[in-house]
């Protein structure tokens, strides 16, 4: 089992509503939501636009491995309606929803599909403040939820 940081972003529809649908979607197909950030509200970053974003980062135990859980994370894009991949060089554009591997475990990959740590994370604020949030809560969580227990 892995702990992975996702980040989640909408600024197509009822952004609050996307992220909830997005997250329990991930419970589902991705594996157990340990702790999850408030959401909050950004301007597009990369791009103009008028429809301003909601973002949000949880952190799931999942049993994925890194490729399966890019594949998975796409597959719930798509099925929330998401068309368009970002590609290289191309423009960033309204999205319905995005969904980010931030980390897997301490884990470094760089494949030409996927690259872990997410190489953005650290310039982007409304990234690394919920980030933030999610791993206090996950810290200061109760025994139990989630946490691995001490075996002694
Ligand atoms: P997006 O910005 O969601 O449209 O993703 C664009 C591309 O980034 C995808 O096709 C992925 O293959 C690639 N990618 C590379 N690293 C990551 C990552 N850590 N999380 C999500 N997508 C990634």
């Amino acid at each position: 089992m892995a702990l992975t940081y996702l980040a989640l972003g909408s600024n197509l529809g009822d952004g609050p509503v996307m992220l909830r649908m997005a997250l329990s979607m991930i419970s589902v197909h991705v594996g157990r939501v340990l702790a999850q950030s408030d959401m909050i509200q950004s301007e597009p970053w990369g791009f103009e636009s008028q429809h301003p974003f909601t973002n949000a980062v949880c952190a799931v135990r999942t049993e994925l491995a890194p490729m399966e859980l890019l594949s998975v994370t796409q597959k719930i894009e798509y099925q929330m309606g998401r068309t368009h991949k970002h590609a290289p060089g191309e423009p960033y554009r309204d999205r319905i929803i995005d969904i980010d591997i931030l980390t897997y475990d301490d884990l470094n990959i760089q494949t030409e599909e996927l690259t872990i740590p997410h190489p953005h994370m650290k310039e982007r604020d409304f990234v690394m403040t919920p980030l933030l949030q999610c791993q206090d809560r996950l810290a200061h969580q109760p025994r139990g939820r989630g946490r691995p227990r001490r075996t002694e």
